[in-house]
């Protein structure tokens, strides 16, 4: 099995912005890797969210990085606002 494709493509993956090949390779490993199911399926939850509201679409991946990192951070800025 391949290794877990990195954030970036996955959110790619989802966006449609990979080439048929690529695509080919990492759906396949989405539907056998239950980490990269359950990454994949947060990604598409964020961007139909973002597709939603529209006018951000040129901004999917950044939009996605946020809150992304928003979630991978929290108790430690839990934390910060605590002590802030
Ligand atoms: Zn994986």
């Amino acid at each position: 099995m391949m290794p877990c494709p990195n954030e970036r493509t996955l959110i790619r993956l989802v966006d449609q912005a990979l080439s048929l090949d690529e695509t080919e390779r990492l759906t396949e490993h989405v539907s056998v890797c239950a980490v990269c199911r359950q990454q994949d399926n947060a990604l598409r939850t964020l961007i139909a969210d973002v597709r939603v509201d529209g006018e951000v679409e040129l901004n999917v991946e950044a939009h996605v990085r946020s809150v992304v990192s928003r979630l991978y951070v929290r108790d430690t800025s839990d934390v910060d606002e605590r002590v802030a």
